[in-house]
């Protein structure tokens, strides 16, 4: 069934990125067909909860898993936890966080906005955000000093691409979170290959979208030490009832991880790396393009992106402008686009895709002089 067609829906090539209101990202036939079968039939949630902590367990270092909706209700969960533990009278309390340590130390350059501001994710647990550093950085030191105030619940600390300023030390800051015996959390949102190299600061929790590349229904996982893994999953008996996991996102998120576990990193690596290297050259030569170049991805995931710099940021913005207009209508990220640049993102696209953006670029180009 066409459903573009069916429900007059735009026809969408995403450059964009993992991005919430695109959709996200494409699941591969077989984590489509397993949601298929999931949704026709009955199941034991805490057995599929169970099956997704031991292949979690089973792929990287972490003492337990659990799934959630996804990484905005994993933050609040998980703050919610570090308050209550898996005492049943405290989680029934929450949202109302009145004899509960309720402070959460985030550095300034990590209260990041993925549609909501992440601080509005710590207050939905009751839990009150104390701001440590400013733009430009947060010393481990802040972060020390923060956390020898009273009632300091946890320290919560994101590793993304939206991160501004001078990079956070993650392993001293982690360390002196266990330091003060206070839980550290990581909201790793789109960092799902790195989660042994997150683990490995020492986190306590690490907190990954499952729906962004690894491709499956929308879900978040929350993983790492087991007694804080219990402490989020008994929040289902309060907050946490809004932010449950559904039957077909736990299956889909067991298959999507299978996949993962079969992938071959290296060939998907090159996989990427052609993709980006094919689409430069086609574009570099444009009318208009100063420099294609080739972006890292900033915060250690193994992928690049493409990036076109213009002459100034309104042809930019008028090139983004134009590409969104047409039909299919192609959506590039837009984060650079002050700076004349336009980013493109191609992990999720296939080689026809690639070729319908150069033929639009191509065509919106000719006429710039
Ligand atoms: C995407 C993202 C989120 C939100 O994740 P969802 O699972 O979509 O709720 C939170 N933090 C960061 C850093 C993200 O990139």
């Amino acid at each position: 069934m066409d459903l573009h067609e069916r429900y007059s829906l735009t026809r969408i090539i995403n450059a964009a990125g993992t991005f919430t209101p695109l959709g996200v990202s494409r699941s591969s036939e077989r984590v489509r067909r397993v949601v298929d079968a999931a949704l026709g039939d009955f199941y034991v949630i805490d057995e599929l909860q169970r099956a997704v902590s031991d292949t979690i367990c089973a792929q990287t270092k972490a003492e337990a898993a659990s799934v959630t909706h996804c990484v905005a209700a994993a933050i609040t969960l998980a703050v919610a936890a570090t308050m209550t533990g898996d005492d049943a009278e405290r989680v029934a309390q929450l949202p109302e966080a009145t004899g509960l340590a309720d402070r959460v130390v985030i550095p300034a350059g990590h209260v990041v906005n993925y549609g909501h501001s992440i601080l509005t994710a710590i207050r939905m647990a009751g839990a009150r955000p104390v701001v440590v550093g400013d733009e430009d950085g947060c010393s481990v030191d802040q972060i020390d000093q923060a956390l020898k105030q009273e009632g300091t619940a946890c320290l919560l600390l994101v590793s993304s691409r939206l991160v501004r300023g001078e990079p956070v030390d993650l392993a001293g800051a982690v360390a002196c979170a266990r330091r003060h015996n206070r839980p550290a959390i990581i909201d790793g949102a789109a960092q799902d290959m790195r989660i042994d190299e997150l683990l490995a600061t020492g986190a306590d929790l690490v907190l990954v979208s499952t729906h962004k590349y690894l491709a499956s229904p929308t879900a978040g996982l929350m993983i790492g030490r087991q007694a804080l893994v219990r402490a989020c999953r008994a929040q289902e008996q309060g907050i946490g009832r809004a932010m449950k996991a559904t039957k077909e996102s736990l299956c889909g998120v067991l298959a999507a991880l299978e996949d993962r576990a079969g992938m071959d990193a290296a060939e998907w690596q090159q996989e990427q790396a052609r993709k980006v290297a094919w689409f430069m050259r086609r574009a570099q030569d444009l009318n208009g393009v100063v420099r294609a170049s080739d972006q890292p991805d900033p915060s250690g995931m193994p992928f690049s992106r493409a990036c076109l710099a213009l002459d100034s940021r309104q042809a930019a913005q008028s090139l983004a402008e134009t590409l969104e207009n047409g039909s299919p209508s192609i959506r590039v990220m837009k984060h650079g686009l002050d700076q004349g640049q336009l980013l493109f993102e191609l992990v999720p696209l296939d080689q026809d895709e690639l070729v319908t953006i150069v033929e639009r670029l191509r065509d919106a180009l000719s006429r710039y002089t």
